[in-house]
């Protein structure tokens, strides 16, 4: 077989005391799903849980020890960070029940979800879809992959943000409105999971603003903290 043109790279993220690298199949974000985010963007109580997507190589590996750079992105003037768990899928599946969710878990990472959120705030307004908000390229940084075994008691890790020094996203895991195995659950009554599919649960509350010069190093416990640098 050949093809036209090259075909891109396969999207990939380092796993933690390991060689092979864990290849990126699709990335599912839930929306809102830690209450006092849910409130700071002007919504209450709990919601049925609800996902958008990113393409997978929207992904910047921010790898052990080193500061990964992102541009400021086109187009927004207000470009906010979100720190988020990243669950990542080692084994596929659909209707997979909450109880059998974690059966299917291959390990945990540090992300960003990144947001133009002027864009996606305009998007919101017109009903319209968020994907230029939220979607765009290099909006995915992400650290090592640590496997689950390794990993800690994650459920009940902290989950904290600075921005050059100082605090500005501070929360726990067990604060998720809808935790790690009823997300499973959720989502793979909508989607057929693939080993590869990363799921970005949720940011907590503190989401702000980020310029050009900005280092954001970010961390849930027992896992590998990430820094990016913003361009
Ligand atoms: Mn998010």
């Amino acid at each position: 077989m050949s093809y036209l043109f090259p075909p891109p790279p396969t999207v990939s993220v380092p796993i933690v005391g390991r060689g092979e690298r864990f290849p990126v199949h699709r990335i599912y974000c839930v929306g809102r799903n830690y209450e006092e985010h849910a409130k700071e963007m002007g919504f209450t109580g709990r919601e049925p849980p609800f996902f958008f997507l990113k393409p997978a190589d929207a992904i910047v590996v921010a790898d052990a020890g080193q500061t990964a750079t992102i541009p400021y992105p086109s187009l927004t003037k207000n470009l906010h960070h979100e720190i988020e768990l990243v669950v990542t899928i080692g084994t596929g599946g659909r209707n997979i029940a909450a109880a059998d969710a974690f059966n299917h878990v291959y390990g945990y990472a540090v992300g960003l979800d990144m947001t133009r959120r002027d864009l996606q705030g305009e998007m919101k307004k017109q009903g319209r879809p968020w994907c230029i908000g939220k979607a765009y390229d290099h909006s995915a940084p992400i650290g090592p992959i640590t496997p689950a075994a390794q990993a800690g008691d994650v459920v009940n890790a902290a989950i904290w943000l600075q921005v050059n020094g100082a605090d500005r996203q501070r929360s726990n895991v067990n604060k998720l409105i809808w935790n790690i195995a009823e997300t499973i659950e959720h989502l793979s009554a909508a989607w057929e999971l693939q080993p590869g599919d990363l799921i970005y649960t949720g940011t907590p509350e503190g989401v702000n603003a980020v310029v050009s010069g900005d280092t954001l190093t970010g961390g849930v416990d027992g896992l590998v903290p990430i820094t990016v640098k913003v361009a």
